[in-house]
């Protein structure tokens, strides 16, 4: 039992224009600071690219193809405000799927205890026919239907500390009871949505706003009293992590004040809650993040804890 990591090179074939904050050096830093002789025995995985099969979990044929369609042949080509696509942003997504759910696979298979799967571009804001927010798909809600409808779980429970409010994930699961989605996020932000009233038709949903400002001992306290006792109410068979790192200090896009301390505490504290309800189970998937230097260290810092947690 260990820490599996995933990533695929196709991930790197996703290109943005230039000053576009989500772009081919995210990945690229992580992947430099995973060189360290510490990381050395971290074991690495690549995956297949996931069939066109496994995005019709959350989103209709007809957007599946109308993404496909929209890849140009060479350049950038603008869907949104935020949201490109270049040539190989198909492979990319496919790729990104493909990973998170061989980690899923894995970690449910008993080949290890946790995984993380560092990919782009990312997922959370991608709704069922809508990109947006640099997402085209919804690769964790994916993964969480497949938690369900392929390895027969009856309870999952994503959990996204992403500075920005999962709106996409919260639109394609908030209609499967047998998820429960949680988002900690900075509000107001973009995309705007994530109030604390915000449930859900089937109460499924558990949105946890935070001022701009807010600091880590306030953020460890609301995930403590407000979304813990929930989870474990929810007693989950699996936790998915949607793991954004931009809430750390030095993020441009957002203004909360977390540090590599508070994401190494809510990584332990997700592994205390997994090794409790789900035999340890928790895959987790790269979401936002966006200051190179801390994004690398944060997310080193999340797979420290990953497999101290998962030896
Ligand atoms: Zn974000």
């Amino acid at each position: 039992m260990s820490t599996l990591f995933f990533t695929d090179p196709a991930c790197l074939t996703h290109v943005t224009p230039p000053g576009h904050p989500e772009r081919v050096e995210r990945l690229r830093a992580i992947l430099t600071v995973l060189e360290a002789p510490e990381f050395a025995t971290l074991e690495r995985r690549q995956a297949p690219p996931a069939p066109e099969a496994e995005l019709l979990r959350c989103h209709p044929e007809a957007y599946v193809a109308q993404i496909k369609a929209s890849i140009p042949a060479d350049g950038t080509h603008q869907l949104d405000p935020d949201t490109w696509v270049s040539p190989g942003s198909w492979e990319a997504a496919l790729a990104g799927v493909g990973a998170l759910n061989a980690a899923l696979d894995a970690v449910m298979a008993g080949e290890a205890r946790n995984a993380f799967a560092a990919i782009r571009p990312p997922g959370h804001h991608a709704e069922t026919a809508t990109p947006m927010g640099f997402c085209l798909f919804g690769t964790v809600a994916i993964a969480a239907k497949r938690a369900l409808d392929h390895h027969g779980l009856s309870r999952v429970a994503v959990l996204d500390f992403d500075v920005h409010h999962g709106n996409g994930t919260q639109d394609l699961l908030q209609h499967e009871p047998r998820a429960l989605f949680v988002s900690s996020h900075q509000f107001p932000l973009w995309p705007g949505t994530g109030r604390a009233e915000e449930t859900g038709p089937h109460g499924n949903i558990l949105n946890l706003p935070l001022p701009p400002g807010t600091e880590g001992p306030v953020f460890r306290q609301a995930w403590e009293e407000i979304v813990f006792p929930r989870v474990a109410a929810f007693d989950p068979q699996l936790i998915l992590v949607s793991a954004g790192f931009d809430a750390h200090r030095d993020d441009p896009l957002a203004q909360l004040n977390l540090t590599e301390a508070d994401f190494s505490w809510i990584t332990h504290r997700i592994c205390d809650l997994a090794d409790r309800h789900a035999g340890g189970r928790v895959v987790s998937v790269l979401e936002g993040g966006y200051n190179l230097d801390a994004l690398a260290a944060s997310t080193a810092a999340h797979i420290r804890v990953l497999r101290e947690r998962g030896a």
